[in-house]
């Protein structure tokens, strides 16, 4: 049977952009249609800009570090219209350069909505109907409501928030995650007032609770305030433009903004996937693929966040280049999960890759645990309050690292490095036997000789 295309795309994101580029090197006829503007959430909306701004924020600490080491430093100011202006302008570079790697790839570009009509088949909203061999949804996600809050239009999103007219002098954050910790953490340091509000006792379920603990403590040295087990139920609009946030347990937080950060969802809605056949999960409407990304109809695949599995923008690009490998190339072994490193781009930074302490302890009979608290050497000089904190979890057996933890400034830089040695099935031994970079930071990681804490049949060793 005659196709229009070889290969059609819905979502220029990342994800998108690398399965139709490599698509179109391998041969194949590929048409990618995308409703905004081209690089998706990361390029446009999340982790660049988020970056940007990460880095705009640390120069308070900069400023007050310059003291100790003798520079005097005249009293700093900020201004917000010119930081979102630099940062408009870097997107903008780079979804110019996401469209023209696009084009020298060879795939084509539709700037407008598709939806898939059946397995072959999808329509543009001019109308046009394009018949496609292979049709892969790569449309991301998006923020996902927060259910029960009276007023909720009051408040935005990270959609929203880097685009703020005025500078928001008081705000108030729902969730512990990634996003609500990175936006607290910035915003706080760019001269927001912070309040940090989650529904859970600590912030960013499913990271090593000694992280997790650190982190806290950090942000709240540098001025967060937290209100744990609590949620807004009420937003209201003053006449000023400011809001006043009612709390579940019945204290009000004003604020001149409110950012709710409580998880994404696929961006499927209205898609037509249902009525082509393809089974979506209950709870996100995530498309449901096998381990070749493939979903229940042969010929409609899915990657990244429509997945709603690991909602990281590099695991989207690794997986639409394995599937477009798989389709049209050579072919390709299945994307690994297991040691896929991420990072809170908190102040400091929190690095993760493998399992946690609690994780390790329930899978492995036998477990040890390393680490080391310490304070950086820049804040022995700067007097900063930093902390670093460092583990290595490892399986007792046969000493491979399962998981490592970093909450230092530039974990990020670090975690990158270890999941490398973890991919490769690096041991203690290998770490051990690996001479130090002195004097940094990164060289804990090769010098911790004692285990801190040892489990076995998921008990703890006293
Ligand atoms: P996360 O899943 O990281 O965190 C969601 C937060 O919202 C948690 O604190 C969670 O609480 C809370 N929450 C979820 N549902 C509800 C609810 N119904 N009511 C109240 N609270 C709720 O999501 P984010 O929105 O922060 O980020 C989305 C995804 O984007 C992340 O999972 C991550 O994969 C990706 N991302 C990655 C970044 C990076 O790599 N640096 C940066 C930003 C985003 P609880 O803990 O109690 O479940």
């Amino acid at each position: 049977m005659a196709f229009d295309v070889d290969f059609f795309v819905i979502g220029a994101g990342s994800g998108g952009v690398r399965a139709a580029r490599i698509a179109a090197g391998h041969g194949a006829k590929t048409l990618v249609a995308e409703e905004s503007r081209i690089g998706g959430t990361c390029v446009i909306r999340g982790c660049i800009p988020k970056k940007l701004y990460v880095y705009a924020s640390r120069f308070a600490d900069d400023f007050r570090d310059a003291a100790g080491f003798g520079w005097s430093v005249g009293e700093p100011t900020f201004d917000w219209p010119t930081l979102v202006a630099a940062k408009d302008k870097e997107i903008g570079r780079l979804s110019d350069a996401y469209r023209d790697n696009l084009a020298r790839s060879g795939a084509k570009l539709v700037e407008q909505r598709a939806i898939v009509v059946d397995p072959h088949r999808v329509r543009l909203a001019d109308g046009r109907e394009v018949s496609a061999r292979h049709i892969l949804i790569a449309c991301g996600s998006r923020p996902a409501p927060l259910a029960g809050v009276e007023g909720l239009e009051h408040a935005i999103t990270s959609n929203e928030i880097f685009d703020l007219p005025v500078f928001p002098r008081r705000l108030l954050v729902v969730g512990g995650g990634y996003i609500a910790v990175e936006f607290a953490s910035l915003f706080q340091r760019l001269g927001s007032e912070v309040t940090q509000v989650m529904r859970a006792p600590n912030l960013l379920r499913g990271f090593d609770d000694d992280m997790r603990n650190g982190m806290r403590d950090a942000m709240a040295k540098a001025g967060v305030t937290f209100r744990f087990g609590s949620l807004p139920t009420r937003i209201e609009k003053r006449r000023d433009g400011s809001l006043g946030v009612t709390l579940s347990d019945g204290a009000v937080v004003e604020a001149d903004q409110a950012l709710i950060a409580t998880g994404r969802s696929p961006n499927t809605k209205g898609l037509g996937l249902e009525a082509a056949g393809v089974e979506l999960s209950a709870a996100h409407c995530a498309v449901k693929v096998d381990e070749n990304l493939t979903s229940n109809v042969p010929s409609i695949h899915a990657i990244g966040d429509a997945t709603h599995r690991v909602d990281l923008t590099p695991v989207a690009i690794r997986e639409g280049h394995t599937l477009a490998d798989r389709l049209f190339g050579q072919g390709a072994p299945p994307v690994r999960y297991d040691t896929i490193a991420s990072t809170v781009f908190g102040t400091p930074e929190l690095g993760a890759v493998g399992l946690t302490e609690r994780e390790a302890s329930k899978r492995f009979s036998s477990v040890h645990v390393y680490k080391t608290d310490f304070r950086p050497l820049k804040a022995t000089v700067s007097g900063a309050p930093d902390r670093a904190i460092m583990k290595l979890i490892v399986e007792g057996a046969n000493q491979r690292i399962v998981g490592a933890h970093i909450l230092a400034h530039e974990a990020a830089e670090m975690i990158q490095l270890v999941a490398v040695a973890m991919t490769m099935g690096a041991t203690k031994a290998d770490f051990d036997a690996t001479v130090a970079v002195h004097p940094t930071a990164a060289e804990e990681l090769v010098t911790m000789r004692s285990a801190h804490a040892r489990y076995e049949d998921g008990m703890e060793i006293p």
